[in-house]
């Protein structure tokens, strides 16, 4: 018997290795992508700032160059000696255009010399503006490149603080003074659009003079470390001015960490999955295993008892052999001794010691037909001839004979047989059976008619039926009247003993054919066999 080899005694890590690889694998790449994530984040926020810086920057410059166009009036008009009393109206018409501007003035040499508006700005008359040593050079600057320069934020003369725009004022090539613009630091934030505190909802932000840096005067209150984070920093030359913008709350670390964090998470749930998935095929595998190694043993254990079986039934053939064979001696001295008694002693015995012997022997009789039918039955199967060609016809024929005498008025019709290649005598007793059992079972009062047709044929096998309009067996009855010793109990009346069709049935099973009926009660019985022909 072919044995089934198992897959793998071995316990399969296969699912493990496979998850461990597709982990590491997906591992590497959400590494790569996160890196990718906070580089372009990183670059996005970077942009933020940047561009926050340029709208701010944009709105100093255009409040540097407003701041421009009101000195350079002014200094133009000085330099071509306009009347000084208008410098008044002129300034007035500026400030109403200029709102964020709040208050101009012209100063002679390093004097301020008038201011507009001057209510409230009185104290400036006078105020020498190269008192504080740390404008001087900014002040000789300007002057060296004639260009206008931002101070600021200071603390202003006349109170609060700003941010001072001068531009120096020349006449017939020497220096004059200047003309300037007064930027309080509240109207300079309303301009660029911030507090004083310098905090916007996502920016914090500085301006501070270049040559201090972020060491000296801050226009912003705020604490920030602009020295840290996302940070981006501009010059603005005219005011001579940094300016500080600084991202309050980068994300790009915490959206990177966020995406590694989910798809750690992802690969581990897709390797887990995969796992499971390379799994089921080996539980799969496994089981089958189970289950052929139960089906082989199935199978063993199937083998064994046939084995068994077959050589209880080998030793019951031989049994029932030896005892039909050894009863058959002591059989025929009890029936010829009492056929002694009946003669010897026929004058002695009167009618009912008469009758008593003769149902002793009519006993015997039976009781010796059912020997040879045991031995009979114990033989069937068990051919020692040549397989040969049988003419069906002529088995008919030769049976139909038998039973000219015995039934004159009974019809057997037969179709054309065919030729087959088989053990002559089992077929014998086959077609002699089933036909004398369909003679046998006819109904009393009526001439038997008995018919056998082919109802199959092939290349290998053949079909034939055998009915008759006997005295039928009843539908609960069918199964049993193959079973050996088996008669019904309503043909009592008939003489036989039960063996015939378990004969039957024994060949036709040895040659590997089926027999079976049907039959319907006072109306007649069809029997079917199967035989091969070759
Ligand atoms: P026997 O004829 O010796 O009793 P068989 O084995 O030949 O034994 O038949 C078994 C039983 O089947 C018979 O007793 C009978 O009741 C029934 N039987 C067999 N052939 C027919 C038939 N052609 N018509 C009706 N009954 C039948």
């Amino acid at each position: 018997m072919k044995k089934y080899k198992s897959p793998s005694k071995k316990k399969n890590y296969w699912p493990t290795k496979l998850a461990v690889i597709s982990f590491t694998i997906l591992l590497s790449i959400s590494s790569f992508l996160t890196y990718r994530i906070y580089k372009i984040e990183y670059s996005k926020e970077v942009l933020q700032v940047k561009e926050e810086t340029s709208d701010v920057k944009n709105q100093l410059e255009s409040m540097i160059n407003n701041s421009l166009n009101v000195v350079k009036i002014i200094t133009f008009l000085t330099e071509k000696n306009f009347d000084e009393t208008d410098f008044e109206s002129l300034s007035k018409s500026l400030l109403e255009k200029n709102e964020y501007i709040d208050a101009t003035q012209l100063v002679k040499d390093y004097t301020i010399y008038k201011t507009y508006p001057l209510k409230g700005n009185e104290n400036t008359i006078g105020y020498n503006i190269n008192a504080d040593s740390l404008n001087k050079t900014k002040l000789f600057e300007a002057i060296k490149q004639e260009k206008i320069f931002f101070e600021g934020p200071i603390k202003l003369v006349q109170g609060g603080d700003g941010v001072i725009g001068r531009q120096p004022i020349f006449k017939d090539n020497k220096f004059w003074g200047f003309s300037a613009v007064i930027i309080r630091t509240g109207n300079f934030l309303k301009k660029i659009k911030l507090n004083n505190s310098g905090s916007s909802e996502l920016f914090e932000y500085q301006i501070v003079q270049k040559h201090t840096d972020l060491r000296g005067a801050k226009f912003f209150k705020n604490k920030a470390n602009f020295n840290d984070g996302i940070v981006n920093k501009t010059y603005l030359p005219s005011g001579d001015w940094y300016l500080y913008v600084k991202l309050k709350n980068p994300q790009y670390g915490k959206k990177a960490l966020e995406f590694f964090i989910s798809s750690i998470l992802l690969s581990l749930v897709i390797s887990i999955y995969l796992r499971k998935l390379s799994q089921d095929p080996i539980k799969l595998e496994e089981l089958v295993h189970k289950k052929t190694i139960d089906l082989e043993k199935a199978n063993q254990q199937l083998q064994l008892r046939a084995k068994e079986l077959s050589e209880v039934n080998k030793e019951l053939e031989h049994f029932a052999y030896v005892i039909s064979h050894d009863l058959q001696e002591p059989l025929r001295m009890v029936t010829s001794f009492l056929t002694q008694i009946e003669k010897k002693y026929n004058d002695v015995l009167d009618d009912k010691g008469k009758q008593y012997i003769f149902f002793a022997v009519d006993g015997a009789k039976r009781m010796k037909k059912t020997i040879l039918d045991i031995l009979e039955f114990s033989k069937a199967g068990k051919y020692t001839e040549e397989k040969e060609l049988i003419d069906l016809n002529e088995i008919v024929e030769e049976i139909s004979g038998f039973y000219k005498n015995g039934y004159p008025n009974g019809i057997l019709s037969y179709e054309k047989l065919p030729m087959i290649k088989s053990y002559r005598s089992p077929v014998f007793q086959v077609f002699q059976n089933l036909i004398g059992n369909a003679f046998k079972y006819s109904k009393p009062n009526e001439a038997p008619i008995i018919k056998i047709r082919i109802i199959d044929m092939s290349d290998n096998s053949v079909t034939i039926e055998i009915s008759d309009n006997g005295i039928g067996i009843e539908q609960e009855y069918l199964d049993k009247i193959f079973v050996l010793f088996q008669r019904l109990e309503n043909d009592i009346h008939i003489k036989g003993t039960g063996i015939g069709l378990a004969i039957v049935k024994k060949i036709i099973e040895r040659l590997n054919g089926t027999i079976w009926v049907k039959s319907v009660k006072n109306v007649g019985s069809t029997f079917y066999f199967t035989i091969p022909t070759k």
